[in-house]
Order: C-alpha cells, then structure tokens, then sequence
C-alpha cells in the first residue's frame, strides 16, 4: 500500500474548492451543473439533461452522463450536486489548510455532496484512461434537489439507466465505512381539533385545542425509539386571537425506521397515542402520514460489495457495512431495483458552518474504487 498520490490529492483539492466556491443550494444547481457538463462534454461524454428542473421547478434537471466500456456490466456512480442553503450575505469561501478543506466558520462548505461530485469526476477521468475491454460502462449520475427530500432521485428515470449496480458518494461516514442500510421515512401531520368559543363569555363551550395538542405532544414517541427507530414532532401551528378558545392546531414531524413493519408499529402508536390523548378532553386528532422514501438493506455477498472487497487491501481499506438512520439518493436507486451502497468519503459536519473534509481520504477513494472498477 502507497501513499495518497500527490498529483490526485492537488487535482481533487482544487476541484473541490471550485465546486465549493459555486453556490448551488436545492432547486438553484444551474451553475454547478454547466462546470459539471462542460467537463465532461471536454473529455467527450454525452451529457443528458433529465427533465426534473422542469417537474420540480428548478434550474436544471438530473445530469446524465455515459462512458462505454468492454466489460458487461453497467456502473451508476452518482454524487447529489446542491447542497443545503447558504447562510444568506456570506460569501462562499473555503479554506484550504493542507489536505483538509473546510469553512471560514461563517458559511457553509458543501461538501456534502460536491466531494462526492468530484469523486466521480475523477473515476469518470481515471476510467477514461483505462483500456476499454477492463473497464465496465459508466453511468454518472448527477442528481439535483437531494437536501429536500431526494426529489431530482425521485424525478430520475432509473430504469432507463439499464444498470447492474451502483454506487452513491455522499457517505457522512470514514473511508471502508459502506452505508448499506438505510431507513424508511413517513412524514407525520397531526390534526387537532376542539371548538371555538369566546375565552371570557363562554369559556366553558370550547374545547381548547391547544391544550388538547399539548397533551398530543406529551403522549408522542418522541425521540429514540425501540428497535432503532425514531419520531419527531418538529413544528406547531395554530391558534388565533387571545380572546377565543383556539379550535385548531396543527403539529408537524417524522418517523423513521430501518423495516418496514417497525414503521407500521410506531404509526400506530402515533395514531393511538394521540387518540387516546385527546379524549378526555372532547378533542379530536387526524392524524395523516406520508411515505417519504424506502428504506433498503444491500447483503454483503451483493455485488457493490463484491467490487469493493475485491480492491479494498491495496488501499488499506477495511471495509464494513454500516446502517444509516438519515436517507440519500441511495434510497431511491434501491426502491428502483438497482443494487447500491453509499460509499462513505469522511465528511464531517455537514450541513454546518464547520463542515470540514480531508482530500487525502478522498485520493483514497478514488484510487480504492477506480481499481474496484477495473478489477485490478
Ligand atoms: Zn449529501
């Protein structure tokens, strides 16, 4: 096992902070994407464009781009290229400090998922120079609006991508560490009802909704649950003048969990709960939920791990499979039949002001997967 090669490390570094430098929050992924296919167009790729910019309201669809190879299978590789919102009136301005590239402290660095983005930019360039007949046919993949829900992965035709495997970038976790199971998530609206009346003159006619909603919330499986599931309420609304017993308030939140049955479980202790809460008091509770993405678990003897281990020792790569309790694109290639593992690329702090990453783990994981590709 080597060292990180230098001459990689400097391109990615510089990569990087370019990509991190063009703002592209969710639905706003225009300019990122015109690097990304201009790139790519230089090298000779076909690029596609999807239509998920014009379905979900944003600057550009899914980016889709093909390289050819002898071998039969077909590869996706995939990177999400918006990132959460920036801190408004904050320039965009990562600091370079060595291998590591990470914020001023004041502003977001997006690396999540731009080191993802330059990741596959860089297989895509190392598989170029492969010979043909060693390499499979790559399909990178490019994905919009991911922060938000996985919408452009939702938006993405993944049949059309007639693929045999896949692998996504955007792991929170260390290098060897592989995201292969991952949560179902539901969103939760719950409804509760009472009656209006006149706070002074009638008090005794309502039926306060606002202290039936508290008693909602008390009751709720807030935080860990059993079995590695979780639930959160997270916003509340309702209510009016302060001189009328409130009829209405709505309460806002989430479960998730790792199958499909300790889902349906903790929804119907959710429904439960908050019936049961209301009650006493005359209330009622509606309670709506919504699937957001499916969960999915990857066996170890499934091919993206094949691939993996085969390349793992020359890179000093202990490889292991690891359980998510967030959601990525990797849902939904999985929910669409298409095997794949989120690789993880070490990013620390996401979605903060100290987000941070080490370009030297990312020269690894490009060394460890492009070797994975080419079987070598
Ligand atoms: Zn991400």
């Amino acid at each position: 096992m080597n060292g990180p090669d230098r001459a990689l490390v400097a391109r990615l570094r510089t990569r990087l902070v370019d990509l991190c430098a063009t703002p592209s929050p969710s639905l706003a992924e225009h300019e990122v994407a015109a690097r990304v296919r201009t790139e790519l167009e230089a090298w000779g790729l076909a690029v596609r464009e999807d239509g998920a910019g014009a379905a979900l309201g944003g600057t550009t669809g899914n980016l889709i781009a093909e390289l050819p190879g002898g071998r039969p299978e077909r590869v996706v590789l995939n990177a999400h290229v918006d990132t959460v919102p920036p801190v408004p009136g904050e320039p965009l301005a990562p600091v370079v400090d060595g291998d590591v590239v990470r914020t001023n402290g004041r502003q977001i660095l997006g690396a999540d998922d731009k080191a993802g983005v330059a990741i596959v930019l860089e297989l895509v360039d190392a598989l170029r120079a492969a010979p043909f007949d060693a390499r499979p046919t790559l399909v990178a993949v490019f994905t919009v609006a991911e922060e938000i829900g996985l919408r452009g992965a939702h938006a993405l035709d993944v049949a059309a991508l007639r693929a045999d495997l896949g692998f996504v970038f955007d792991g929170e976790v260390p290098v060897g560490e592989v995201i292969a199971a991952a949560v179902f998530k539901e969103a939760v609206t719950i409804t509760v009802r009472g009656r209006r009346a006149h706070a002074a003159l009638e008090p005794g006619k309502g039926v306060h909704a606002i202290a039936a909603a508290a008693e909602v919330v008390r009751g709720f499986p807030l935080g860990a649950q059993p079995g590695g599931a979780v639930a959160n309420l997270g916003r509340v609304a309702g209510g009016g003048a302060s001189n009328v017993v409130p009829d209405e308030v709505l309460l806002e939140g989430e479960a998730r969990a790792f199958t499909r049955e300790r889902l349906e479980e903790l929804l119907r202790e959710i429904h439960l709960s908050a019936a049961a809460a209301v009650a006493p008091l005359g209330a009622r509770a509606e309670v709506v939920h919504r699937r957001l993405y499916d969960g999915y678990d990857v066996p170890e003897d499934a091919a993206p791990f094949a691939w993996l281990r085969a390349a793992a020792p020359a890179h000093g790569v202990e490889l292991a499979k690891v359980a998510s309790i967030g959601g990525s694109d990797t849902n939904v290639f999985n929910a669409q039949g298409l095997p794949t593992v989120n690789v993880g690329v070490g990013m620390h702090d996401i979605h903060s002001v100290d987000e941070w990453i080490d370009v030297g783990e990312l020269a690894r994981v490009v060394a460890w997967v492009g070797d994975a590709l080419t079987g070598r």
